[in-house]
């Protein structure tokens, strides 16, 4: 499987295409951007942390969760194969602890426990800042269908349950995360992008120390440590 022409470079993952039209290679970079690309930097190591992870995670829920994923297969430390799709143009998130925009809006300190879990959707859209939208939004603007948006709500509890037990396991809360979804060229609904510390809020369980993106945007020191320390407890203990 060779790479192809680029067809699109994002904040941290550049993708190609491949001989196979409905088939693409994502590339993940060492590039780290925050608040809407104002803050830029890197983190060695980043690329291939997050394909590893990524690719790993997916699979368990592939095979334990359930959950259609675009994942084909991992090509080389920073290099995936993956279906290709249309990207539903959400940011799915999910929030198990109060944190970053949530404690913010609600006025409550980070890590106040929730009574359950919170589902947000933002318009996936840098030049508006991806503003919050509701399923009246979605609809009407027809970023998604209401079966679709059904879908993607049951995928995103299901993720939310098997993620939150598999990270207690090494030590890790899963505080909140991002997720998006696409559509394969047969009309299927698959999770896609990334589930990595660039998109998740981990805190380590007993000393609530932060161990992912959140090091870079609010410059606490030791980036790289931190995103090292989730890979090697996802697979020291579980390999
Ligand atoms: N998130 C993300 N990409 C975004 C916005 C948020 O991956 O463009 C993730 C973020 O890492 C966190 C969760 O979604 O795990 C909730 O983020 P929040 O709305 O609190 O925004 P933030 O404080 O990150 O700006």
């Amino acid at each position: 499987m060779t790479k192809g022409k680029q067809l699109y470079e994002g904040k941290a993952k550049k993708v190609y295409a491949t001989e196979t039209p409905d088939e693409c290679i994502v590339s993940y970079k060492d590039d780290a951007t925050a608040f809407n690309g104002l803050k830029k930097g890197t983190i060695r190591g980043k690329g291939t942390i997050n394909n590893r992870l990524t690719n790993y995670l997916m699979e368990r829920l592939e095979s334990e969760a359930g959950i259609p994923t675009h994942l084909i297969r991992e090509l080389s430390d920073t290099d995936t194969l993956v279906r290709k799709v249309d990207i539903v143009p959400l940011e799915v998130i999910v929030r198990n602890v109060v944190a970053g925009s949530l404690a913010k809006r609600v006025g409550k300190e980070e890590g106040t426990p929730l009574a359950r879990p919170i589902l947000e959707f933002c318009y996936k859209d840098d030049g508006l800042g991806d503003p919050m939208v509701n399923d009246y939004h979605i609809l009407a603007m027809g970023w998604a269908d209401e079966k679709t948006l059904e879908t993607i709500k049951d995928y995103a509890f299901r993720i939310d349950d098997y993620l939150i037990a598999f990270f207690k396991e090494i030590g890790i809360d899963l505080i909140d995360f991002k997720l998006e979804f696409g559509i394969t060229s047969d009309g299927r609904l698959v999770l896609a992008d990334e589930i990595s510390p660039d998109t998740c809020r981990f805190w380590d369980s007993v000393t609530k120390e932060k161990l992912d993106k959140d090091r870079f945007r609010r410059d606490l020191g030791d980036v790289e440590g931190a995103y090292k320390e989730v890979l090697e407890r996802v697979f020291g203990e579980r390999r």
